[in-house]
């Protein structure tokens, strides 16, 4: 602990501050390993317990933390939307694998061969993805 009045650190136990002389309470010379200087800091009484109780009423909390829905369909709106933003990326990873290939071939000494490779990899097969994701939409979307 410190001194209440001088902050400087002051030995467990000590009736009173080495340093300002300071009388020390009773309770203040115990040593407490979570409270440092300030004083423990409990909620009052009276007041909403934290957070938790008070985040379901929240609508703003709501519409960013889903509460009482289908974990499922927050799981698959997520993966839904980031494979979008995945399969719109993987034609421009194939188109600048092919552009970065190119440049290779002409000036060897350029690194990033594999790199190019995997980005053309990648995107055909987010490409793919987009293509057989559009199918199905559109199947379902015939269908329905
Ligand atoms: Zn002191």
């Amino acid at each position: 602990m410190n001194c209440p009045n001088c902050g400087n650190p002051a030995s467990p136990g000590a009736a009173q501050c080495t340093f300002c002389g300071t009388p020390f309470k009773p309770n203040q010379a115990t040593p407490n390993p979570f409270a440092g200087d300030m004083p423990p800091g409990k909620p009052l009484p009276g007041q909403p317990a934290p957070q938790t109780a008070r985040m379901e009423d929240d609508p703003a909390l709501r519409m960013l933390i889903p509460i009482g829905r289908s974990p499922q369909a927050i799981f698959a709106g997520y993966a839904g939307l980031i494979s979008f933003g995945c399969c719109l990326l993987g034609p421009i990873a194939v188109a600048l694998g092919f552009v970065a290939l190119k440049d290779i071939k002409q000036d060897p000494k350029l690194g990033g061969k594999w790199r190019a490779i995997f980005g053309i990899v990648t995107g055909v097969i987010t490409t793919i993805a987009l293509i057989l994701g559009g199918i199905v939409l559109l199947a379902e979307a015939l269908a329905g």
